[in-house]
């Protein structure tokens, strides 16, 4: 075994409600605040950065369990693993047109093919620790895929509502790894409601983006991944493709943390929201200068993922974005579809719609003036582009036949 294994300690001290503040206890179940809004995971950062030092780290497993201090779970053997490895930055100077550095954190190499992996990994391994055994979600496909993997590995049951519209290839590997799974006539919001809804009667507990503490504390790891392979300091800009915000919360937390123990220093990134325009809550509220975003009426785009009409943590999102100097812009399905394909030829990178997204905010950033050419900037593909519909090919040969090979 790996020392994955070996006891330690962890340093959360309680929860608090990410609006009011008010104070929470560790080690019970929890959903929301009593004023509904997300709880955040507190930790004792002192005590922490006496028990570890990062070079401390070089020694351990290159997955995100190499941050345990800084994550929820109390005894090492409620964890949950799939093998959640670190993921590579690769650069891409074509997409840039060489003017800046621009490198793409490949989130498709986490287990069940997205970053999602990372908060339910968390997610799964508290409600173990936890002792629940039935779990229900909404999702847009990723993040059903992910709980019906870890799940079923923590033997627990989970139930998986999904727009009706959601990717064929989601809906099936749901099923496929022990969830039960349905179609639902509405959009995520809808599915939402249908959990809410069903907790009375199936005694389940609501695995929602941000209805709950940890998965926040998962997606947090992609913000220590990252300043680690920074060499601890940090990069200009981040552009994150955003639906629930889990991981751009979750990365302004971690930079949080990171900063109060000392661990980083210098500017933090400027934090980068990309929506879709078929569906912007959370860019129409950021340029109204609101701190919530009410829900957007008819949500369309090719990105799933970050097809949310309205999000729980939007004011975490606001916040995150607004503290770091960053903003939130939206771009068309045209330009989406424009850059996936643009990396894949130029840049043999296969994005996913929503990773797609980034670079498609990226160009027309850089071309606004708001991203300058001499700034380091990360973009996030967050599930591999291989999940997703590709344009048909139809080229054939007969091979029975004399080819011109001059005319192929
Ligand atoms: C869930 C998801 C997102 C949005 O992530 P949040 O942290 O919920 O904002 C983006 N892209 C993909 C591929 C996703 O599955």
């Amino acid at each position: 075994m790996d020392n994955t294994t070996d006891q330690h300690p962890t340093f959360v001290t309680h929860l608090e409600c990410g609006l009011e503040g008010d104070h929470y206890p560790a080690d019970q179940l929890h959903g929301l605040s009593k004023a509904g809004k997300p709880l955040l995971v507190k930790y004792d950062l002192q005590a922490l950065s006496q028990a570890v030092r990062k070079e401390d780290l070089l020694a351990r497993p290159s997955d995100l369990w190499r941050y345990r201090e800084f994550l929820p779970v109390r005894n090492p053997v409620n964890i949950v693993s799939l093998g959640e490895v670190m993921t590579p930055l690769i650069p891409v100077p074509r997409l840039s047109q060489g003017r800046g550095v621009l490198l793409v954190k490949d989130e498709g190499r986490l287990p069940t093919g997205s970053f999602k992996a990372r908060g339910i990994c968390m997610a799964v391994s508290m409600a173990k620790e936890l002792g629940l055994s039935r779990i229900a979600m909404p999702t847009n496909g990723n993040a059903g895929a992910a709980l019906a993997a870890y799940a079923s590995r923590a033997q627990i049951e989970s139930y998986v509502f999904c727009p009706a519209d959601t990717p064929e290839i989601n809906v099936r590997e749901i099923a496929a790894q022990g969830a039960k799974v349905w179609r639902v006539n509405g959009l995520i919001n809808d599915c939402g409601r249908l959990v809410g809804e069903g907790k009375q009667a199936m005694n389940w507990f609501d695995l929602s983006t941000l209805k709950e503490p940890y998965r926040i504390e998962g997606k947090k790891t992609m913000g220590l991944e990252l300043a680690e392979q920074f060499g601890w300091r940090l990069p200009d800009v981040i552009l994150y493709p955003t639906g629930g915000g889990t991981g751009l919360i979750g990365m302004w937390k971690a930079f949080q943390e990171l900063k109060e123990i000392g661990w980083v220093d210098g500017p933090l990134p400027r934090m980068v929201a990309v929506q879709a325009t078929g569906c912007a809550p959370i860019v129409r509220a950021f340029e109204s200068g609101a701190e919530h975003a009410p829900l957007w009426e008819n949500a369309s785009t090719v990105a799933a993922g970050i097809r949310v009409p309205a999000a729980i943590g939007d004011f975490l999102i606001l916040r995150a974005v607004r503290e770091s100097n960053g903003f939130a812009t939206a771009v068309s399905d045209e330009s989406i579809l424009a850059a996936q394909r643009q990396a894949a030829e130029q840049e043999g990178v296969l994005l996913c719609p929503e990773g797609a997204a980034t670079l498609a905010g990226y160009q027309q950033e850089l071309a606004s003036g708001r991203i300058a050419a001499e700034e380091s900037v990360v973009l996030f593909n967050c599930a591999t582009g291989l999940k997703y519909p590709m344009p048909p090919v139809t080229a054939q040969l007969d091979c029975t036949r004399p080819i011109d090979y001059g005319d192929l």
